[in-house]
């Protein structure tokens, strides 16, 4: 018999971004993209998510509340880095108040460049995300 997934959910965080890359990730999950195609759940409970959509770089205001998000959330799951601000510090990189992207604190499984990433590169970020996911939970069965 073959076994049933879980719906993948999905938390949404903006770590410092200037809003251009977090309003394509509202457009992926209204109807326009719609992700929930995907079986996708957008929820606001680390508790309860399997994927962390992180947009905007790190910087010592968020650092900490990142890392307190990814603790929350049960194993397996992925992070999905979207925008360069969030694969690299983006044109931020530089500047004294920023650290770097979201792997300078977290593991990152999948980064999405852009600036600000279109919703087509976010989606197949999720795809990319849904499939790092089944390969973590098929791990974990063994
Ligand atoms: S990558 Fe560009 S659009 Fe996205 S948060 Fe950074 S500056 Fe804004």
């Amino acid at each position: 018999m073959k076994s049933v997934s879980k719906s993948p959910w999905l938390l949404h965080y903006d770590g410092s971004s200037c809003n251009g890359c977090d309003i394509e990730v509202l457009a992926c999950l209204t109807p326009v993209y719609d992700a929930e195609r995907f079986g996708i759940i957008n929820t606001g409970n680390p508790k309860h998510a399997d994927m962390f959509i992180i947009t905007g770089g790190i910087n010592d205001q968020n650092a900490a509340v990142v890392q307190q998000i990814y603790s929350q959330m049960p194993d397996p799951k992925v992070v999905v880095a979207v925008g360069i601000c969030a694969c690299t510090g983006g044109i931020f990189k530089d500047c004294y108040n920023i650290k770097g992207g979201v792997d300078t604190v977290i593991p990152v499984d999948v980064f999405v460049p852009g600036c600000a990433a279109r919703p087509q590169a976010i989606i197949d970020g999720i795809v990319k995300g849904l499939a790092a996911l089944e390969k973590k939970r098929a791990e974990k069965k063994k």
